[in-house]
């Protein structure tokens, strides 16, 4: 596990005064496999293509036992672009309910034209949740796959965690690590040093 930031104490600290209980995780790279189409990371455009992570499920149940709140965040902009249905997106959003859990997932519609307040990098959907759902983000971790995903989370004043892809080489983040798990581990730990 590999810290970047210089000042990971005061995050440490401000999470642990904060009583960091919740966490937010993009959903593609993170939730759900990710889809490569043109050698580029890309969206599951339907049902077949979106798998859930097999770790997910043991690794969030980690969180849900030591108390934690739970959430998603995703730019869907193939909606914007029409090479994805909202029944499957939908669909896709109702799997990951049923299956992981999570309180809620925020979808981004939009595209880069659209000028909108919730595609990440802005934290327009984490804002929302926060206001919606009535917790602290700044006790909040921000889990992601992209440097989008980062910036969301920093302007949103949560702690940010990617996990480190060949796609994402050079992003910098609060904290990195290899896998789900991994970061729960870290979660866990900044958790566990408070009490
Ligand atoms: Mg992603
Ligand atoms: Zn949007």
């Amino acid at each position: 596990m590999e810290s970047e930031l210089h000042d990971i104490s005061r995050i440490e600290s401000a999470l642990r005064r904060k009583k960091a209980r919740t966490a937010i995780f993009d959903r593609d790279g993170i939730i759900n496999r990710i889809v490569m189409r043109d050698g580029a990371p890309a969206s599951p455009r339907n049902m077949e293509e979106f798998i859930i992570e097999p770790e997910a499920s043991a690794a969030l149940a980690r969180l849900k036992t030591a108390g934690f709140r739970m959430f998603v965040a995703s730019n869907q902009p193939d909606l914007a672009r029409s090479k994805v249905a909202p029944e499957t997106i939908d669909a896709m959003t109702a799997a990951i309910l049923a299956a992981l859990p999570i309180e809620a997932v925020r979808i981004c519609p939009h595209d880069d034209g659209d000028g909108c307040a919730c595609r990440k990098p802005r934290p327009g959907m984490l804002l929302g949740l926060a206001r919606d759902f009535g917790f602290d983000l700044s006790g909040a971790f921000m889990i992601g796959d992209t440097w989008k995903d980062v910036h969301a989370g920093r302007a949103a004043g949560c702690a940010t965690i990617l996990l480190a892809r060949d796609y994402n080489r050079g992003v910098a983040a609060d904290f990195k690590t290899a896998t789900l798990s991994e970061a729960v581990d870290l979660i866990l730990a900044v958790g566990d040093a408070r009490r």
